[in-house]
């Protein structure tokens, strides 16, 4: 069993997914699952559709979603032709059913109707490419992956409940027939009380994973845009290296530090089970790309990431106590309560400082709280440099024309907050 994964961007337009189906036909014959995303840039079109939405602006709302469907409606003329009705009735049944959900008020919370609304973009893109390769004649099976991935009731980022998840998913794997392709949704699943959950964005990426885990998987291909893993984003290095072999370990360390190549979930799982994961370009479908896999060897070069809009938060007690267990135990729980991710911490005896992600909705409101307690001091429009197997040279490069207000090294790994001065 092989597991693919196609993201927004292999999918964005008709050519994009005969290509999908081009490739699909180079493997058929054994069993492949493919997970797929929503089409393009249609969860952001989505995440304002449900913010209209919700703030009761239904004909806002119902103005962003004929934007959505044009769009799709777009792709499915250039697919079919005239035979569109035919071909994607399906969807067109999805797109009425829409429409009546818009025009009703609105029930529970923003992040409930937020899932349900945004997880439209896989649901549509999925029954899109099933009824294109049927129409193909090829032996797809569309399934809703709500029915496979069980998650806990959090809205937005659902925690998966494995045991169950791996139940419904073996026991699905034992109901198709041998060769069939399986067109599924990432991203979504679904609560124990029967709520759409989503995983979290760019999440395609970890149910791929989850499928790969639960049906012990021979590997995992994600098809991107770029010819594997690059050792810097190409939109910040002009002579970027593509990493051939990379251990689960650095895959792991690359993701969570921001390389936006591979989602950080996706690894772990796969490493448990030893399962290897490609990631190759949809454009050249031939190249080898890269593979994560286990390996002995480091990263072949260093490896950079960067990450901008970050906020520098320092933290001073306002009393005369230092930065120990009480007073971090407190920090950490803010963080925690404000839903804020650490992007790097470092303490001195009497003053801690962060870098976190410059959200506007959270950020404010987590410094206000802060301040109940700690003399706040923080700095906005910044950047955080990782360099993954660092030298001095490497640390030069990227310091060129910035200010360094933090930096942090570990054995393999150096991290830099800088302020651009150029
Ligand atoms: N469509 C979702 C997003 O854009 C999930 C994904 O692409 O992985 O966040
Ligand atoms: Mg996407």
């Amino acid at each position: 069993m092989k597991i693919f994964k196609f993201g927004g961007a292999s999918v964005k337009d008709a050519a994009g997914v005969r290509n999908l189906a081009q490739i699909l036909q180079a493997y058929q014959g054994q069993p492949l699952v493919v997970v797929v995303s929503a089409m393009g840039k249609t969860t952001n079109a989505l995440e304002d559709v449900a913010a209209a939405y919700y703030q009761g602006n239904p004909a806002e709302a119902m103005t962003r979603w004929q934007t959505v469907r044009a769009y799709h409606k777009g792709i499915m003329r250039d697919l079919a032709g005239d035979d569109i009705t035919q071909t994607f009735q399906i969807v067109l049944e999805s797109f009425d059913k829409i429409k009546t959900y818009l025009l009703r008020p609105v029930e529970g919370s923003f992040d409930q109707v937020y899932d349900l609304i945004v997880s439209l973009g896989e649901l549509i893109s999925t029954q899109i490419i099933a009824a294109y390769l049927r129409k193909l004649k090829m032996p797809v099976k569309w399934t809703d992956a709500r029915l496979l991935i069980r998650t806990d009731g959090t809205f937005r980022e659902g925690k998966v409940d494995w045991e169950e998840t791996e139940w419904l998913i073996q026991d699905y794997s034992k109901s198709i027939p041998p060769q069939t392709i399986t067109i599924t949704q990432g991203f979504m699943g679904r609560s124990a009380d029967g709520n759409t959950t989503t995983l979290g964005r760019e999440g395609s990426d970890y149910s791929a994973a989850i499928f790969a885990y639960c049906l012990n998987a021979d590997d995992v291909t994600i098809w991107k845009d770029v010819p594997g893993v690059l050792n810097a984003d190409p939109k910040w290095f002009d002579d970027t290296q593509l990493i051939p072999e990379l251990t689960y370990q650095d895959a792991i360390e690359l993701a969570y530090y921001g390389a936006t190549v591979i989602h950080p979930k996706t690894i772990k799982p796969l490493q448990n089970k030893k399962i290897k994961l490609y990631v190759r370009s949809f454009l050249e479908p031939a190249a080898p790309g890269t593979v994560v896999g286990e390996f002995n060897n480091h990263l072949p070069v260093p490896s950079f990431i960067f990450k901008i809009n970050q906020t520098l938060i320092s933290l001073h007690p306002k009393d005369f106590s230092f930065i120990a267990e009480d007073n971090l135990s407190r920090i950490f729980s803010r963080f925690a309560e404000a839903g804020v991710k650490i992007n790097l911490m470092q303490h001195t005896a009497i003053s801690f400082s962060v870098a976190v992600d410059n959200h506007p909705e959270k950020i404010p409101a987590l410094i206000d709280q802060l301040r109940e307690d700690f003399r706040v001091s923080y700095n906005g429009g910044l950047e955080l440099i990782t360099i993954r197997y660092y030298n001095q040279e490497t640390i030069d490069r990227v310091c060129v024309n910035k200010k360094v207000l933090l930096e942090q090294k570990s054995r393999y790994t150096v991290q830099l907050i800088v302020k651009d001065l150029g």
